[in-house]
C-alpha cells in the first residue's frame, strides 16, 4: 500500500503532543509532515515572563527538530496561508503546495482586538516569543527614555484586560518593578501598573473570595485597577475608557505602554480556509474531527468543545490542547486501521494563575489553593504539564519542589 501522509500544522502544545504519540506508535503504514513558522517550540503559558524579562527566551523555547524522529517525519519551516479541504491541499506561503490524506489542525490563537479602533496600531500584543520580546525591548527603551526626558508617562504601563494573562503579566512586572526602576534611575515605586477591565467581577471562573486573593495582591504591590471600564479606544500613547455607562462619557489615561490582553481567538487561516467558524474556533465532532471532513481533525485554540456542564465552549487553554492532541493522534491511528475513533472527554484538572515567581492562586479539581504553596504547583504544571496527566499526587511523588529551592 503506498504510505498515507499525515500532515500537522502548527507545533504548539496540541500540534507536537499529536506528533509525540503518533511518533511513539508509528508502523510503516503513515508519513508525517509537521509544519510551523519557527523552527522552535514556545511555551505559550510562559510569555508574559519574557514580556516583563524576567524570564529569557531560551528559557521558554526549545527546537522542533529535537522532538522529531526523522524516519517518520519531516519538518518544514514555513507559514501556512490557507487549506483547501477539497483539494487535500495545504498553500504555505513561500508558494509551496503540501498534499495530506490526513489532516491535524492545531495553528493556535491570535489577539482578539474586538475591532476596538487603534489597538493594532497604538498598543502591544503579546502572543508569541518575537511580540513577548518587543513588550520588554519597549519597556527598557521607556526607562532609558525617562533617564533624559522625565516624563511620567514613560513610568506608566497599562494592562488592557484583567483575565489570566492580564493578571499574570501584571505578577511579572511587579518582579520586574526594581529592575525596570533601576535602568529609569527612579525608585521601585515611581513606577505605575494600571489594570483597566470592562468587568466589575474579576476572574468568573473563581469564587469571589479566590479572586479577591488574586487581585488584592497585586493591589498591595502597588497595581491599580480600574474595573467596570471597557476599552473604547487606543490612541498614540492613550488608552481611551468608558468612565460612565449611562452618559457614555470616556476619559483618558496617558502612558508609554500599553499591553493588549483583552483576549484570544484563533488563526486567522480558519477563516480564510472557510472553516465553519467563530473567532477562528470551529466546533468540533465528537472525536474532533472537522464536522465537514472527517480526515480533518482541529485541536487545540483553533477548536471547540461544549461543555455540557454550563453549555460554553471550554475555554482555551494548554491542558486541554495537550488533551485534544493525544486524543486526536489516538483517533486517527484508529482511523488509519479503519476503525472509529472515541469521544474526546474532558474534565479540567483546574487552574491556576501565577503572580509573579512566587505567588500563585487558582483550583486543582474543586480546591482552591492559594500564596507560596500555590506558586509551586503553578510551576510544575508548567514545567511538565504533570496536572494535566498526572495529578497532585504524583507532583508529589516525584519529588519535583527540590528543584525550585
Ligand atoms: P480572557 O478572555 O480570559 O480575558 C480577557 C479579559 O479582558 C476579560 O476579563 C474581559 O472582560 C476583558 N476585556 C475584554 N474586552 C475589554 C475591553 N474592551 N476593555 C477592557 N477590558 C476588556 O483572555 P486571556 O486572559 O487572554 O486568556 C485567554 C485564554 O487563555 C483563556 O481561556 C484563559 O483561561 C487562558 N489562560 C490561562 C492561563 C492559566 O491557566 N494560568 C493563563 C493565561 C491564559
Amino acid at each position: 500500500d503506498k504510505l498515507k501522509e499525515v500532515v500537522i500544522l502548527g507545533a504548539g502544545y496540541a500540534g507536537l503532543r499529536a506528533l509525540h504519540r503518533l511518533q511513539a506508535q508509528s508502523n510503516s503504514s503513515f508519513h508525517i509532515t509537521l509544519v510551523d513558522r519557527n523552527d522552535y517550540h514556545y511555551e505559550a503559558t510562559d510569555l508574559h515572563e519574557v514580556a516583563a524579562g524576567t524570564q529569557t527566551r531560551e528559557k521558554i523555547t526549545y527546537a522542533i527538530k529535537d522532538v522529531i524522529n526523522p524516519s517518520v517525519t519531516t519538518f518544514i519551516q514555513a507559514t501556512v496561508e490557507k487549506i483547501n479541504r477539497d483539494r487535500q491541499e495545504i498553500d504555505l506561503k513561500n508558494g509551496q503546495k503540501l498534499h495530506y490524506d490526513y489532516l491535524i489542525v492545531s495553528l493556535g490563537f491570535r489577539s482578539e482586538s474586538f475591532g476596538i479602533p487603534g489597538v493594532e496600531e497604538h498598543a502591544l500584543e503579546m502572543v508569541d516569543v518575537e511580540t513577548a520580546e518587543k513588550v520588554y525591548q519597549h519597556l527598557v527603551s521607556q526607562m532609558k527614555d525617562y533617564t533624559h526626558t522625565h516624563n511620567p508617562a514613560s513610568l506608566r504601563v497599562v494592562v488592557c484586560g484583567a483575565g489570566f494573562t492580564g493578571i499574570e503579566l501584571l505578577g511579572a512586572l511587579c518582579d520586574a518593578r526594581r529592575h525596570l526602576a533601576s535602568i529609569a534611575g527612579v525608585e521601585p515605586q515611581e513606577l505605575e501598573f494600571y489594570c483597566v477591565e470592562a468587568v466589575t467581577r474579576l476572574l468568573p471562573m473563581f469564587d469571589e473570595e479566590l479572586a479577591d486573593y488574586g487581585i488584592s495582591h497585586l493591589k498591595n504591590w502597588g497595581v491599580k485597577f480600574l474595573t467596570g471600564k471597557p476599552i473604547k479606544a487606543i490612541k498614540p500613547d492613550t488608552v481611551v475608557y468608558q468612565e460612565d455607562k449611562e452618559t457614555g462619557t470616556t476619559k483618558n489615561l496617558t502612558a508609554k505602554t500599553i499591553i493588549w490582553t483583552t483576549g484570544v481567538s484563533g488563526s486567522r487561516v480558519m477563516e480564510v480556509s472557510g472553516f465553519k467558524q467563530r473567532r477562528g474556533r470551529v466546533m468540533v465532532a465528537d472525536d474532533l474531527t472537522d464536522p465537514e471532513y472527517s480526515n480533518v481533525y482541529i485541536i487545540g485554540d483553533v477548536s471547540a468543545v461544549m461543555n455540557a456542564q454550563n453549555n460554553r465552549p471550554y475555554p482555551t487553554t494548554a491542558q486541554i490542547a495537550l488533551k485534544m492532541g493525544d486524543q486526536a493522534a489516538k483517533n486517527l491511528l484508529a482511523q488509519l486501521k479503519g476503525e472509529k475513533g472515541d469521544k474526546f472527554t474532558f474534565e479540567s484538572a483546574g487552574s491556576v494563575a501565577s503572580i509573579g515567581n512566587t505567588h500563585a492562586f487558582g483550583l486543582v479539581g474543586k480546591t482552591a489553593i492559594k500564596g507560596y504553596p500555590a506558586s509551586f504547583v503553578k510551576k510544575a504544571i508548567m514545567d511538565k504539564s504533570l496536572l494535566a496527566t498526572g495529578g497532585l499526587k504524583e507532583m508529589f511523588a516525584k519529588g519535583r519542589f527540590d528543584l525550585y529551592h
